[in-house]
């Protein structure tokens, strides 16, 4: 990618953030206090149950959603709204169906104003890059699965963003394609260099691709775990057998399992208590 595609990397922190959802009986608590400090550039999985508030953080860095406490900043500022400086890719693609591979691309460039050239070349280039370069002209229904979430994280990136979240992007992908995504990620943030925030609840692929694992709870969420992966870059897939790896894998999977072995715990008791025990 060439070096005038360069973006600022942010640092993003979650200071004590709690959230909850709607009010009095009916009132959900989907973060507890959730402190998270990441540096610009680093590339971070969460890891954590379905339904534990995995979005809900990626939510609240977006700038999407109300705190209930505490801060979030990205890079010196706090977040009080979307902005430009993050991106975000959702498990399903967000591509205007009527519109081609290359003006989707082109479309978050066309509302900040960049001249019609410019915006081509960009898109062009970045798309050529992820070996989309014979489909440009191409509509996401013409597109396999895996090629749609190609253009769709592309269609982020091309904008600059110094932070990228991703919630479950390759969630929807068979598994052939869903290793191939991860392997052009890498690249792309090898080359780029932005922040990634990327939520899975997939062990293996939050290691793989991760410089560093946040584990947490069943809701609300609380960071249980965080550690660093320190397997050599740029990774194959030789790393999936690596002892570091092996050992890793074995601390996230306790982590999420103690969840469910809490949750009999407590029906056991409450399902004592019923019967008088
Ligand atoms: P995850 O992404 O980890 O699967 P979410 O962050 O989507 O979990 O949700 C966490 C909890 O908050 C869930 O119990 C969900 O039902 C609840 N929740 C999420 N968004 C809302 C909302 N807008 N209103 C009410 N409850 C919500
Ligand atoms: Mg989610």
């Amino acid at each position: 990618m060439s070096t005038a595609a360069a973006l600022r990397a942010k640092s993003v922190s979650l200071n004590g953030v709690s959230i909850h959802f709607g009010e009095g009986a009916h009132a959900v608590q989907a973060l507890d206090a959730v402190d998270l400090q990441i540096p610009a550039g680093q590339f971070v999985s969460i890891l954590g149950p379905s339904g534990c508030g995995k979005s809900t953080i990626l939510n609240a860095i977006g700038g999407f959603g109300n705190l209930s406490a505490g801060q979030v900043y990205v890079g010196d500022e706090r977040v009080h709204g979307a902005g430009p400086d993050r991106g975000i890719v959702f498990q399903q693609h967000t591509l205007l169906p009527w519109k081609t591979v290359i003006t989707n691309v082109e479309f978050g460039l066309k509302m900040r104003g960049v001249p019609a050239r410019e915006r081509r070349q960009s898109a062009r280039e970045i798309l050529e890059q992820v070996g989309l370069g014979e489909f440009l002209h191409h509509y996401p229904h013409q597109l396999s699965g895996g090629m749609q979430q190609r253009v769709n994280l592309v269609r982020v990136l091309v904008n600059r963003p110094g932070v990228i979240l991703m919630d479950e992007p390759f969630c929807s992908l068979d598994a052939q394609t869903r290793l191939q995504m991860q392997s052009m990620l890498l690249e792309l943030w090898a080359a780029l260099g932005m922040t990634v925030i990327f939520v899975t609840h997939d062990v293996d692929e939050a290691l793989f691709l991760s410089d560093r694992v946040v584990v947490l709870s069943r809701r609300p969420a609380r960071v249980i775990d965080e550690f660093s992966v320190e397997l050599p870059r740029p990774r194959t897939r030789e790393a999936l057998t690596d002892p570091q790896f092996m050992r890793l894998k074995r601390r996230s999977l306790e982590q999420l399992l103690e969840g469910p072995r809490q949750l009999s715990a407590h029906r056991q008791a409450a399902a004592s208590e019923s019967r008088g025990v």
